[in-house]
Parts: structure tokens; sequence; C-alpha cells
């Protein structure tokens, strides 16, 4: 099969049983990128046979998600099945497609329909072992230290449609089983490690295996792309294929994604879900891009690690995704964050911003929260950095860290002078822009023959209430001569008012 010639039909497909993992995400964009590549389709598969095990809320989580990363989806499940499946999603908007449903579990017809095929075919069979004779078969394997597994007690015995059963694929005796992987090329497997598997439960749900192959057909998907933990249910697949005389698709198993220690990455490494992402406030190109660089590479001797969605989609080859697992490097991901912040123009920074510093609950004054912005743009790691360097905008009462200014030979009644002095020149200039706060300011450290460091941090704290806040004339310019001013004054009468208490001279 040519790409060239067939239209890339990609798939994600996971099961609604919480929330999106960036693993899931890495191995998503790589699906996503082929797909786009070649001008094909990408589509969302919703696996949703195991019941049990599904989320309430899990579907419209995962839809969120991938919009916010920037994955667009072609083909997938409509509204109203995902409201059949999940009432809770009521207001999300599902995809649709040629090739729906695209939610398993109302698909069961079409599973029943090719399982009566396999068995009619001698395929597959009907078993009606019930659970107790199954641990009792195990349990003897174990004490004959055999590998435990179905037998295939029912292979012959012709189990009837009426009674209650599961149907197990037959597994070919003494059959090796090879998959040329699209990542990791030759990869063989022998009879004795497959059992007959089940295909088809009793309660009419298809097993992942089943499934997987039937819509992975029907969708008309070209590459399925998956993680490597799935590579030991390949062989079951393949047989299946074969017995349906099914045309493969080219499997790929992407590597797993690592922490430093090289252990597949888990919450003991940091956050893993998108939305934890999102929270702590990265941006969705840079997570985008950090993890389609995990174990994908535009080439040799490539320096470049920024890059746009559609850089990443014209450069995407199968041939440049790692084989080795791909190393998901926190600091890496931070550095990117910070990247991509300092690119965005302002009023789209403003906009990315706003939410976290409203959600740090300030009220944000607009023409301060400008004035500020371009110095902090430069210092951020992450969106969430804003609100704590800028908050003193937009509060009306300050907690000043009032010990902090006595240090290099700074006690109150230097404190006191050095004030009042800046209030006396503060008050006279003419322009209160940035480059005037500088010339009037910086000389004052000399007339108190002090350094200009410990003499604005004085400032600082009196006009901000903290030691560490965005460079110190942009923050008062930002602020406002008013309040600027105010906040001097209250701060030389809380000194003169706090008498001996706070006088000792500190380091
Ligand atoms: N439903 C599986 C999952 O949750 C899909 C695996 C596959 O892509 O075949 O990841």
């Amino acid at each position: 099969m040519s790409e060239k010639t067939k239209e890339v039909r990609t798939r994600f497909a996971p099961s609604p049983t919480g929330f999106l993992h960036v693993g899931s995400v890495r191995t998503t964009i790589l699906a996503w990128a082929l797909a786009r590549h070649y001008n094909g389709k990408f589509l969302l598969r919703i696996e949703d046979t195991d019941q049990a095990r599904l989320v309430p809320g899990a579907i419209k989580a995962l839809l969120e998600d991938l919009e916010w990363i920037g994955i667009t989806i072609d083909e997938g499940p409509s509204t109203e099945d995902i409201l059949k499946v999940d009432p809770t999603c009521a207001g999300i908007k599902g995809i649709g497609g040629p090739y729906g449903s695209y939610v398993q579990s109302q698909r069961l017809p079409r599973y029943k329909e090719i399982a009566d095929k396999l068995v009619a075919s001698g395929h597959a069979y009907r078993c009606d072992c019930t659970s107790e004779m199954l641990e009792q078969e195990r349990k003897d394997q174990m004490a004959r230290r055999e590998l435990p597994g179905y037998t295939g007690y029912c292979r012959h015995r012709n189990v009837g449609a009426d009674t209650k059963h599961v149907v197990r694929l037959k597994i070919p005796q003494k059959v090796s089983v090879s998959l040329d992987d699209g990542i990791r090329g030759n990869i063989t497997w022998d009879s004795p490690s497959l059992r007959d598997t089940v295909l088809l439960k009793s309660d009419g749900f298809p097993t992942y295996h089943l499934a997987v192959v039937v819509d992975d057909h029907d969708m008309k998907i070209t590459h399925v792309t998956r993680g490597e933990e799935w590579i030991s249910s390949t062989p079951i697949h393949i047989l299946i294929y074969q017995a349906l005389g099914w045309e493969m698709p080219i499997i790929c198993h992407f590597p797993n994604v690592m922490g430093n220690d090289g252990k597949k990455l888990s919450k003991r490494h940091g956050a893993t879900f998108v939305s934890g992402f999102r929270e702590a406030g990265y941006l969705p190109e840079a997570l985008f891009n950090f993890l389609a660089l995990i174990g994908w590479s535009p080439g040799k001797g490539e320096e470049q690690e920024i890059f746009t969605k559609q850089e990443i989609v014209e450069r995407f080859s199968l041939e440049h995704v790692n084989s080795a697992g791909g190393i998901f490097a926190y600091d890496k991901l931070d550095w990117m964050n910070g990247q991509y912040i300092r690119a965005l123009p302002l009023d789209e920074f403003l906009n990315r911003v706003r939410p976290f510093v409203v959600a740090a609950g300030l009220k944000i004054n607009e023409e301060r929260f400008r004035a500020i912005a371009p110095h902090i743009q430069e210092r951020m790691v992450k969106l969430t950095d804003a609100a704590p360097l800028i908050d003193f905008l937009f509060v009306e009462k300050l907690d000043r860290q009032i010990p902090e200014m006595f240090k290099k030979g700074i006690d109150q009644a230097k404190a006191i002078e050095i004030l009042e002095a800046s209030l006396t020149v503060i008050e006279a200039l003419p322009s209160f822009d940035i480059t005037s706060l500088d010339a009037a300011l910086r000389p004052l450290a000399d007339k108190f023959g002090i350094k200009v460091g410990p003499m604005f941090g004085v400032i600082r704290i009196a006009v901000t209430g903290k030691s560490v806040t965005p460079p110190l004339f942009e923050s008062l310019h930002a602020l406002g001569k008013v309040d600027t001013v105010a906040r001097t004054r209250e701060t030389i009468g809380i000194l003169k008012g706090a008498g001996a208490a706070l006088g000792a001279v500190a380091g």
C-alpha cells in the first residue's frame, strides 16, 4: 500500500476512562501529523467496550483537551452518539462522518455479524465455559507450573447459539505471526504464547481485539498508530485480519514517553494530564511542539527546536520517528513555554494571561495591565507566573514586607529618609515615564552613600509591598503617579508609627 495512492487515514481510539494523558497525546500528535502531511483524514473513535471503566464526562474532557492542544478531527462521534453513551456531555458538539458510528458501544450488531462470520468459517467458536471452570483450569495449570490460559475445551463441542456463550478466536497451532511494524520493522511471534482469546463477550460486547480490527477495517484506517504497550495484542489482530481476508493496515507502535529516570511517565514525575498542563499555564502550542519532538525529529543534525504545527506537518515522516523511548524533560518544556510566551504579540499575550490573573482573584485594571505586560512577558515561564508578579497593581490594600527593607546598612530612619526624598522627586516630576523616574531616583543613592540595590528595595517594598517585582521604574510607571505617591506616604506613616520596633539594622 502506498501513502501516495490511497488516502491516508489515521485515528486516535481512546477509552473514555479518565483524563487525557500526555503520552497518549504525543502518540496522537504523530498520528495526526501523518494524516495531515498526506492531506488525509484523522479520526477519533471512542472505545467504550469496557462499560465498567467508563467515567462520566470523560468524552467531553477529551474533546476539549484535543481542541485546546490543536488536534483537529475530521471524523468522529456524532453529538447524538455522545449523548447516548454519556448524557453528562450535554452542550458538546460532536463530529460525525461517513463510517459512523464512531462509538463502539453503538456498533454491537456489526461486531456480532463479524463474530458469526468467523464462527461460520471455522476461525472462531462458541464457548460456554463458566468462570468457575476457567478458574479451576487456571489453578490446575499453575499447579502443573504451566502457562495459564484457555486450552480450547470448547473448540470441538459445537456450543449452540442459544446457550449463553462467548466467541473465541481459534488460534492455529504452531503458527508464526509476523508484523512489519512501521517504526520497528519486523516482529515475529510464535503460537505457544497465544491462546484462544475471547472476541465477543456473553453480554454481546466485543473485546478490544475484535472491535479494533473491525473498526479499523470499516473506517478504512491505513495506519494504525498506538503506544508500544499494545504490541502484545497485535498478533491476535493479525490473525483476525487473516481469518477475515482483510487487507492489513500499516501498524506502527510508537515508543513510550519516559520520565527523566527512564521509567514510563507517571505522576511521580510531575503533571501527566493535559488538563494539568493547561491549568499550570502552559501554552497549547508549546506543549504541542514539545510533545511532537518526543520521539520524532525533523532529521539528523537539525538544531531547530521551535516548530509551528504547520512546520511539523510539512516535515513529518515516519522514518524520523525514533524507535527508542523519548524523555519528557519538564525543564525543556519550561524553556520552550517561555520561548512561546515571549513570541506572543502584546494583545495576544494579554488575552492568554488575563484568565489566569482573574482566576487568582485579581480585579484587573486594563491600563496598568497593559503597561506592565511587556516587562513580565520577558520573565515568565508559565502563564500562572503573572499574578504574583503584578498583583500589587490591582489591590487596594498592600501587605508590605517591611523587615525586608532593612538590609545593607539601611535602618528605619534611613528608610524614612529615602522614601521622603523619593517622594519629593517623584512629586516634582513633570512626566511620570520610565526614563524620567530612572533619572530622578537613581542619583538618590549617591546622596545617601548607599548602593542603588538596597535603596530601590526600600522604594519597591513601600510601593509594591514586596521585594521581588518586575523592574522598579516600570512597576511605578504602570501603577501611576497618584498611587505611587499615596503608597509611599502611607509607608512613611507606617515606619514612623512603628517606633523602635522596626529600627534594628540588619546585615
Ligand atoms: N482503546 C485503546 C486505548 O485505549 C486503543 C489502542 C489502539 O490504538 O489500538 O488506547
